[in-house]
C-alpha cells in the first residue's frame, strides 16, 4: 500500500510553524484529554490536535474497517492491533482530509469545532496500555562505557553483547508521559569500609537517553517472528527517558541486573511517531563483525537517522544541551532486536514497549547519560548558568528531542520532560 501520506510535496490547510516536528507528513498518534473532559485517540498537525473520535463519529473514515469506537479509547491498543494496513489507511485518510486543497472539514466550521484544539486545551496521556517492557543494551558505544566504569575497562565488552542483543524485562507500571515530575528515589547504596549498606536518597540520579517501539500483538505462544517480518510488527515509536539511579544500580545490579535503580520512572514523549513516517530516514547501521547467527541477519538499512539531544533546564533557568547523539549508531536495529525477542517463542502484545538502551556515540559530547558524559562525575558539566553537573539535581528539569530531517521535511517527536522532585 503507498504511504501518500508521506509525500513531501503535501501541504495542509492547518498552519504550520517553521521547525515544527509535526508537518502533515508525521501525523503521530496520542491520547488525550480534552477540554469536555473526554478522552480520545487523536493526532497532530504542527500545534494543533485533532480528535480522531469526533472525525470517525462525524464520517471522516467510512470505507476503512473500523469498530465504531476504535478512537473512543483511553488507549491505542486495540487500534495497534488492527494491524499495519489499517495505520496506513488511516494515516493515508488523515493526510487527505488536512491536505490544503480538500473542502469538507476545511469548510465545515461546525465540524471543525468539535475536532480541533488547541494544545492548552488538552492534556496528552500514556498513548498506550504497555503491558510488558522490555529494556535493551543495543549501543556499543553505552555498552563500551558502562563496562568501562562498572568493570573492567580491558575487557569492557562482555564476549556475548556482540552475538546477542542483550536485554532485560523492565516494569511498565512506572512508564509516565512527558510533564510528569519524577521523584528522587531512595535506596541501599554500597557498603563502605564497616561493610553496612548506606541507605537514603540516591545521589547519582541519571537520565538515559532512549528510543523506545511499540509493537502489535506478534505472535502466538511458542511461534517466532523472523528479522524480515519484525518491522512489520512494530507500530511507532517515542522518545524514551529511562531515569537511572547509578548508586542504587551499582550495589544491586549483580547478579540478575537492573531492578530498583531503574524502574522507580520511565518517561515517555506522548505522541508515538508511525514507522511509516519514518521511512524516508532509513540510513544504514553500524557495521556488523562477527557475522550474527542467520535468525539475526538483515538485509539492507536497518537504521534510522534520528537526531536525539538530551538537555538539562534548572528550576525556571535557561536549557543547556548536555548530549547530541543519533538513533542510527545502534548496533542491534529494532527488527534484529524483535527477532530475537521472539525467537525462543516468546508472544509479544499490543502495546509492548521495547527500549533501546542508551544510545551513545562516538564522540564524547554525544553519549546519552551523564555517566558517560561526566565520566561518573570527574569531568562536571557547566550549564550555561554557570552551575555544574555530575548527575542532575532536585528541581532539574531533563528534557530530550528528536527529530529527521531532510531537504524536504522534518519529522519529530516532541518533549520528552521530567523534572526531578526531592527524595520524600
Ligand atoms: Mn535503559
Amino acid at each position: 500500500m503507498p504511504l501518500t501520506a508521506n509525500d513531501p510535496t503535501r501541504k495542509s490547510w492547518i498552519d504550520v510553524p517553521e521547525n515544527s516536528d509535526f508537518p502533515i507528513q508525521n501525523i503521530p498518534f496520542g491520547v488525550f484529554l480534552t477540554r469536555d473532559d473526554v478522552i480520545t485517540i487523536g493526532t497532530r498537525i504542527g500545534d494543533t490536535a485533532i480528535d480522531l473520535g469526533a472525525m470517525h463519529q462525524l464520517g471522516y473514515f467510512k470505507g476503512i474497517d473500523l469498530t465504531d469506537d476504535i478512537f473512543l479509547q483511553d488507549s491505542l491498543n486495540d487500534f495497534i492491533a488492527d494491524g499495519r494496513k489499517t495505520w496506513r489507511l488511516v494515516r493515508n485518510r488523515i493526510s487527505d482530509i488536512f491536505l490544503h486543497t480538500s473542502p469538507g472539514l476545511r469548510d465545515d466550521k461546525e465540524h471543525r469545532k468539535k475536532v480541533l484544539f488547541s494544545l492548552d486545551e488538552i492534556e496528552m496521556q500514556l498513548p498506550v496500555d504497555v503491558g510488558d517492557y522490555t529494556d535493551f543494551y543495543a549501543s556499543k558505544e553505552h555498552a563500551t562505557n558502562v563496562g568501562s566504569l562498572f568493570r573492567d575497562p580491558e575487557n569492557a565488552l562482555l564476549p556475548n553483547w556482540l552475538r546477542i542483543p542483550i536485554g532485560y524485562h523492565g516494569r511498565s507500571s512506572s512508564i509516565i508521559p512527558s510533564g510528569t515530575p519524577v521523584r528522587r528515589p531512595v535506596g541501599q547504596t554500597k557498603p563502605g569500609e564497616d561493610g553496612v549498606p548506606g541507605f537514603g536518597a540516591s545521589k547519582l540520579l541519571d537520565f538515559e537517553l532512549e528510543m523506545a517501539f511499540i509493537t502489535t500483538a506478534t505472535n502466538d505462544l511458542g511461534k517466532r517472528v523472523s528479522v524480515e517480518e519484525a518491522e512489520d510488527n512494530i507500530f511507532g515509536l517515542v522518545l524514551f527517558n529511562d531515569w537511572s539511579a547509578r548508586d542504587i544500580q551499582a550495589w544491586e545490579y549483580v547478579p540478575l541486573g537492573p531492578f530498583l535503580g531503574k524502574n522507580f520512572a520511565s518517561t515517555i514523549s506522548p505522541w508515538i511517531v508511525t514507522l511509516d513516517a519514518l521511512e524516508p530516514f532509513r540510513v544504514d547501521g553500524p557495521a556488523q563483525d562477527p557475522e550474527p547467527l542467520p535468525y539475526l541477519q538483515q538485509e539492507g538499512p536497518k537504521n534510522f537517522d534520528i537526531h536525539l539531544q538530551a538537555i538539562i533546564q534548572p528550576d525556571g533557568g535557561e536549557e543547556t544541551v548536555v548530549a547530541n547523539s543519533n538513533f542510527k549508531y545502534m548496533y542491534w536495529s529494532m527488527a534484529q532486536q524483535l527477532a530475537h525477542h521472539t525467537v525462543n517463542g516468546c508472544n509479544l502484545r499490543s502495546g509492548d514497549m521495547m527500549g533501546s538502551g542508551t544510545i551513545s556515540g562516538p564522540t564524547k559530547d554525544s553519549y546519552g547519560s551523564m555517566l558517560e558524559l561526566t565520566w561518573r562525575g570527574q569531568n562536571p558539566i557547566t550549564l550555561k548558568d554557570g552551575s555544574q553537573r555530575k548527575f542532575i539535581n532536585d528541581e532539574d528539569t531533563v528534557i530530550l528531542r528528536g527529530y529527521c530531517e531532510n531537504d524536504n521535511v522534518r519529522i519529530g517527536f516532541g518533549d520528552c520532560s521530567g523534572k526531578v522532585l526531592p527524595a520524600n
